[in-house]
């Protein structure tokens, strides 16, 4: 039962097939089996999901959207009573006294909490190496990376550990670890769904977003934690649509626009060649294809790292050794306590992230670059506003290489930061993103398929993406892990 979609899940414990405890079971049986090699998971909240099954099967009433479904939270996303971590030794032992709102959310519509998962310190990162906690293996093969920072929600879909996971995705973290275990992710349009009670990274980035089996999963998940919060003024006053309406099996009446940036120097030739025979699906199913500019894509990765790295460093000042997380022993000024505490708890990423923000910041440089790499910002999300007067949603490869081996990259930060060139133009934009499985390297490891729509137009992405799916077989694959 532990490879089901949500959909198929939910028919199941309907009709009595298995109850919510022998499934949960199922779950954590799976995830005692795997773990070990994997490490997806920071926490197993084995006793508290169990105890929440038992009520759920009481009840007898499996009507509720998520009712009777065992998923995890990306470890930034905070539980009452439960450790949250950020993978940061600075809150390796951190137990926040709230939820997150999207996490009470999800509470409401009957899903259970099967633990914490593993990502890059504050979600600084693109391989999962960042973690304090050490990497997550990627199902395919476990030399090999399973992306980041997400990279234990992405791997716990992929193996079966959870029926779906949240991740947050600043610049690629939902789609990228998606993209590189075989899962589909979805990165909201900025605002969609509430951040409050997730810890920050780049706050005019941030997105909370679903990791799941099928897109139809991905559209229940959504229709569970989005809509106005207020507890989050980034959260518009619009009503959510039902998504599962979008669902449709054929691309009759789609416009899908094909940046050829997106298709440059750098992606992987396997990986380009994937999406071209995808974007021939897409044409068999109706949908007309056009060649579209976006000259500014070259821009975005400087662009988002001064803007990312500056947030970022602010964000990471209430860290500070004394109202809450690490300590240091080793001083006795308050001057000391800072440093100390903070060179201690924070890995080297985070580290970067508070040099390069600070320098962009402060004065005299504040103009040349925090300033600039605004301004081109906003000029990068014109420019998508005027493709998509032409077009309903593009198809772009995700990521431009399959998963990299452990290692491979931890040297070379630049090299890095180079994996999140397909995605960070949709955060600087705030627009909204998916990535679906599409096929595999020769070497066996996952392709993703990046859909990318307009504002709040999700709906966009869940009718493309179904359509290809219903079309194609590539998400059915299973990694063989024991
Ligand atoms: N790798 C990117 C970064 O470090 C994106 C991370 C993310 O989306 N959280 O900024």
């Amino acid at each position: 039962m532990i490879d089901l979609s949500i959909a198929q899940t939910k028919q199941g414990l309907k009709d009595k097939k298995f109850s919510a405890v022998e499934l949960t079971q199922a779950y954590l049986d799976r995830i005692a089996a795997t773990d070990e090699k994997l490490h997806s998971y920071i926490t197993v909240t084995g006793d508290l999901a169990l105890k929440k099954a038992k009520e759920i099967d009481k009840k007898g009433d499996y009507s509720g959207l998520l009712e009777g479904i065992p998923m995890n939270l990306k470890d930034v996303v905070c539980t009452a009573g439960i450790k949250t971590t950020a993978c940061s030794k600075i809150l390796e032992n951190f137990v926040p006294p709230y939820n997150a709102h999207m996490y009470d959310r999800l509470l409401a519509a009957g899903s259970i909490l099967l633990g914490k998962t593993n990502t890059d310190e504050f979600t600084m990162g693109s391989s999962s190496e960042n973690s304090y906690f050490g990497v997550t293996h990627n199902p395919w093969n476990l030399e090999y990376v399973s992306g980041g920072s997400s990279g234990g929600p992405a791997a716990s879909v992929s193996a079966d550990q959870c029926a779906f996971s949240i991740g947050t995705d600043t610049g690629g973290s939902i789609r990228q670890p998606a993209s590189l275990c075989g899962t589909v992710g979805l990165k909201v349009t900025y605002g969609r769904v509430p951040r409050h009670g997730c810890i920050s990274y780049a706050s005019s980035f941030d997105t909370i977003g679903p990791f799941t089996k099928t897109v139809e999963d991905a559209a229940l998940v959504l229709q569970a934690i989005a809509g106005r919060s207020e507890k989050d003024a980034t959260t518009p006053d619009m009503s959510v649509p039902d998504y599962s309406g979008f669902l449709k099996e054929d691309l009759k009446g789609v416009t899908l626009g094909v940046p050829k940036e997106y298709f440059a120097e750098g992606v992987e030739k396997e990986v380009s060649d994937s999406i071209l025979e995808a974007i021939e699906v897409m044409k068999k199913l109706g949908a007309k294809i056009i060649e579209v500019s976006l000259p500014l894509t070259k821009y975005a990765i400087p662009t988002y790292y001064i803007l990312v790295k500056s947030e970022g460093s602010t964000n990471m000042a209430r860290y500070d050794g004394i109202k809450y997380g690490h300590t240091t022993d080793a001083a006795k000024e308050l001057q000391e306590i800072y440093m100390k505490s903070r060179s201690e708890g924070f890995g080297d990423e985070v580290k970067r992230t508070i040099m390069l923000g600070t320098y962009a910041l402060s004065a005299g440089y504040y103009d040349a670059f925090y300033l600039k790499a605004a301004k081109v910002r906003a000029l990068m999300k014109k420019e998508f506003e005027e493709v998509f007067e032409k077009c309903d949603a593009l198809i772009t490869p995700t990521s431009p290489t399959p998963a990299f081996k452990i290692g491979e990259k931890t040297d070379d930060p630049l090299a890095m930061y180079m994996c999140d060139v397909l995605t960070t133009p949709i955060n600087l934009a705030g627009i909204c993103g998916m990535s679906v499985p599409a096929g595999f390297s020769s070497k066996g490891l996952p392709i993703g398929l990046q859909i990318i729509a307009n504002q709040f137009k999700e709906d966009n992405l869940f009718h493309v993406g179904h359509a290809f799916e219903q079309a194609t077989e590539w998400h059915k694959k299973k990694p063989a892990l024991i």
